[in-house]
């Protein structure tokens, strides 16, 4: 089920991602995580779970429940990867989150 996710979210996210070979291939140096991949179940878990129109819904519950337990964020809630623009999830967590609210319709109306 949950491979299902991440296939769409390959088709959708990684192909565009610019750490990626535009075919949806991870191409991240190995030294970096990703932490779409890295937290993919919590992500999941985040975006079933949020019920708004607002974005900024979303990111507050990505920053509770996925960015407080990643070891990228220091205990005054701030992220060096993420002021940089490195973190792939946090990046394209729009795109992120319309992958995966399309599998989950494409469920519920099954
Ligand atoms: S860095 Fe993350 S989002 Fe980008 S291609 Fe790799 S797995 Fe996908
Ligand atoms: S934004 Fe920072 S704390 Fe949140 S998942 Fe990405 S690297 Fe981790």
């Amino acid at each position: 089920m949950l491979e299902q996710y991440w296939n769409a979210v390959q088709q959708k996210v990684c192909v565009r991602c610019i750490d990626g070979d535009r075919h949806g291939n991870c191409r991240l140096s190995p030294q970096f995580q990703c932490g779409l991949k890295e937290h993919f179940s919590k992500v999941v878990h985040v975006v079933q779970t949020t019920h708004s129109d607002n974005i900024l819904d979303y990111v507050t519950a990505l920053r509770r429940e996925v960015c407080t337990h990643c070891n990228e964020q220091t205990s005054d809630g701030r992220c060096y990867v993420r002021n940089m623009l490195d973190c792939p999830l946090d990046r394209y967590f729009p795109l992120i989150i319309g992958a995966i609210k399309e599998i989950r319709q494409m469920e519920l109306s099954h």
